[in-house]
């Protein structure tokens, strides 16, 4: 999808031969690799670390990383087209993708020394390294300046001290980009972000999380106790981190509102194939209107969240600003991705309400985009504080 920004009524929505090969190949992938093992997944919360591994062979764990540092080298567009895909096939691996790409990964790409980059953009961008990202803490979640996790300096080191929970990839995770008080309370330069590898004395992973859904992506604690850190794993200036991570979820954000578009399309499909094989009164349910103007409805928001995604995309890959813009397809896609999970259940009826069909897999994987990486009422904030400011 081409938008000319000067008149933003002018859309081309034809896909580059890049989007179109990347969601071919995703699909290939995902019905060799995913399709066959993501119940097994679910079902016992497992993590599937090799899948993620063969992901990067095919450069999907580095897809906005530039080929210099062994990443794809691609632009938001692709970027969104490989989470949709992912994510229509299975959620939880939608998540995992888009937090190592977009969080982990994108926070050293954006903000990191070159000698950092150097260091471990080749290793996240292969997928030889998972990354996981820490800000969120048991206390402070919305809420995330408030942070009570302390790095205080000591000589050329500084000593961690706290606790980060929900953390995707906080078990498996071999480096964690982590955002910790610095400073006072109550001042937004008073946070740091540090690169923290797994093994690093002090750092360790706590209890992991039994979910509803995305039972694939793994989320866990992460401790830190007395955790010395050398200052040259600091990422840019020290009391930047806090303004850092808000500019790096603008980006996160347009990643769950693909992750949001991938399970709402899973779920609407599942729906509009079953509603003409199933039958009632000796019909297809797909000719009751009640089940029509459903199937309609979710068409119509979907085709409405992808105009909103590729719009903050294409505004991203021209370097503009984004906070508005993500925020809003990040609320809009999330809140129809939980809509047309649940349609989605209601027109498989019993059967959608079992784990013979897919429809109760993607309403359980919906209900966290419309929380992760800030919740709908906190989308609402940054959109409303852009429009009244
Ligand atoms: C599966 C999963 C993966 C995650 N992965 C990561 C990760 O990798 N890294 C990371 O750092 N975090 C991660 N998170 C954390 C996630 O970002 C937080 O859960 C989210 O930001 C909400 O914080 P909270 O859970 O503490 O809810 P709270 O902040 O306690 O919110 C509770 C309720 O109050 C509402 N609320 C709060 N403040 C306001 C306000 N000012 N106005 C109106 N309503 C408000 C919220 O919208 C919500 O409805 C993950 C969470 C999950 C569930």
């Amino acid at each position: 999808m081409q938008i000319n920004n000067e008149n933003p009524l002018e859309i081309s929505f034809e896909e580059t031969e890049n989007q179109k090969m990347v969601a071919q190949m995703i699909r290939d992938f995902g019905s060799r690799e995913i399709k066959p093992k993501m119940m097994e997944w679910d079902d016992a919360q497992i993590f599937p670390v090799d899948l993620f591994k063969k992901m990067g062979e095919l450069g999907l764990m580095g897809v906005l990383v530039p080929e210099a540092y062994g990443g794809s080298g691609f632009s938001y567009m692709e970027y969104v087209t490989a989470i949709a895909e992912i994510s229509k096939i299975d959620g939880s691996i939608g998540l995992s993708m888009a937090a190592h790409n977009s969080l982990c990964t994108n926070h050293i790409l954006q903000f990191a020394s070159e000698e950092q980059k150097q260091k471990y953009l080749p290793k996240l961008a292969t997928g030889e390294w998972i990354g996981a990202w820490g800000l969120t803490e048991p206390n402070t979640g919305s809420d995330a300046g408030n942070m009570r996790t302390v790095a205080e300096k000591n000589g050329d080191y500084y000593v961690i001290n706290g606790a980060k929970n929900f953390i995707t990839h906080g078990r498996s995770g071999n480096v964690a980009v982590v955002i910790v008080r610095t400073g006072p309370v109550g001042d937004s330069h008073s946070m740091t972000a540090f690169i923290i590898e797994k093994g690093t004395p002090g750092f360790s992973a706590g209890k992991k999380e039994n979910k509803l859904g995305m039972r694939a992506s793994e989320t866990a604690e992460l401790i830190f106790s007395d955790c010395r850190v050398h200052q040259s794993q600091v990422i840019g200036k020290v009391g930047d981190g806090f303004i850092q991570s808000l500019k790096v979820l603008d980006g996160g954000r347009i990643s769950i509102a693909a992750l949001s578009l991938g399970i709402a399309v899973g779920a609407y499909e599942a729906a509009l194939k079953y509603s003409k094989e199933r039958h009632q009164f000796n019909k297809p349910i797909s000719s009751f209107q009640g089940i029509a103007f459903k199937l309609a409805d979710m068409a119509t928001k979907i085709e409405a969240a992808r105009l909103l995604i590729f719009r903050a995309a294409d505004m991203k890959n021209k370097g503009l600003d984004v906070n508005k813009e993500s925020a809003m397809a990040k609320l809009y896609a999330s809140e129809i991705c939980v809509e047309v999970a649940t349609e989605g259940v209601q027109i498989f009826g019993g059967y959608g309400y079992t784990k013979d069909f897919p429809a109760e897999k993607y309403y359980r994987d919906a209900k966290l985009c419309t929380i992760g990486e800030g919740t709908s009422e906190i989308q609402k904030l940054v959109i409303s504080r852009s429009i009244l400011k």
